[in-house]
């Protein structure tokens, strides 16, 4: 298992971080843990600034040991907690920014991975507050139907490693209720616990003045999105290629500067996310996973942080709290950090 997929020039792939400011949460990891990923891979790997191997990709250039750090989802802690370790050894990171949330809009399912996190001591807890709210919500009828018949062992029955409650709430969650429905729900948790979606989007992701300041260091600021579908590949043409015009013009006027670069959120795309990303001269992609693809520009591959910690028995942050409204077989990333 030792490194079988890393004979290949490919993106080390990272998410939360906890430290001062920034509670542990699913799969998070602490400066330390990055520091010690980054010293592992300086020994068996060459680790290049985000600009080099972005030169050496468009020149064909790259080595089978070539890595660089990628950061996906324009996450606070990712400035405050890992960008002091990469300074510290002059390295300069691709940065895989979703626009909406820098012009406001609110992302639930970071905001609810922060409320679980920061609201409940595990993740029991948090489910029998969710069934207690979705009993006095106007969903209760619809639940209480949906589960007479409904046989926890029989669902997701391919991850043995959810338990009953795990069962019961993607089962809820992903197929009883609709997106709003599953809001609803968790508005009256917020509502309960005296707090908002608003309240715990503050400090949540990078604001513009922290990109500007990241693409003049040097670092590489790529596409990542607009809204952040979960399934961007099940969206017809003109949207998800509106997905990537706004997020490009918006980077564009932030930085004075067009990115060229992205990586694939959740996983999710196909031929017509990929001609729509040429059309907008995006020359350099990345997938979010290391599964075999074909030899493309856009869909390098990438190693999860949370398969690098495992790797070397490094231990994650792991009070069991699951992050995402994602169904199975997705390769998202959210899920991909359930240990
Ligand atoms: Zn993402």
């Amino acid at each position: 298992m030792q490194d079988a997929m890393a004979n290949r020039p490919h993106g080390l792939m990272f998410h939360h971080f906890h430290g001062t400011g920034f509670a542990p949460s699913q799969g998070s990891i602490d400066a330390d843990t990055f520091e010690r990923i980054l010293a592992h891979y300086a020994q068996s790997h060459r680790v290049l600034d985000a600009d080099e191997y972005l030169q050496r990709a468009l020149s064909g250039d790259l080595g089978p040991r070539d890595v660089c750090i990628t950061f996906d989802d324009s996450l606070l802690c990712q400035y405050d907690v890992a960008l002091p370790v990469l300074e510290r050894h002059g390295l300069h990171a691709f940065w895989f920014i979703y626009s909406g949330v820098i012009a406001g809009r609110i992302e639930p399912l970071e905001v609810y991975r922060r409320y679980r996190s920061e609201y409940f001591d595990d993740i029991d807890g948090f489910y029998a507050e969710f069934f207690k709210a979705l009993a006095r919500s106007p969903h209760a009828d619809t639940a209480a139907t949906a589960l007479c018949d409904f046989v926890p062992r029989h669902y997701l029955a391919e991850f043995p490693f959810y338990t009953e409650n795990d069962r019961r709430f993607r089962y809820l969650r992903d197929i009883v209720l609709s997106s709003s429905g599953y809001d609803d729900v968790m508005t009256l948790m917020m509502d309960a616990s005296g707090t908002s979606a608003a309240e715990l989007a503050e400090g949540l992701w990078i604001g513009a003045e922290q990109l500007r300041m990241l693409h003049q260091a040097g670092h590489v600021i790529g596409l990542h999105s607009h809204t952040h579908p979960t399934m961007l590949a099940a969206l017809p043409a003109d949207l998800q290629l509106r997905e990537y015009t706004d997020n490009q013009q918006i980077l564009a006027n932030i930085l004075g500067a067009t990115p060229n670069t992205m990586s694939h959120p959740c996983n999710s795309y196909d031929d017509v996310t990929l001609d729509g990303l040429r059309s907008l001269g995006i020359e350099l992609g990345f997938r979010s996973n290391m599964s075999p693809a074909p030899p493309s520009a856009l869909e390098h591959p990438r190693e999860d942080h949370a398969n690098i910690v495992k790797r070397l028995g490094l231990c994650p942050t792991s009070p069991a709290v699951t992050s995402a409204r994602v169904l199975p077989g997705s390769t998202e990333r959210r899920l991909g950090s359930i240990c």
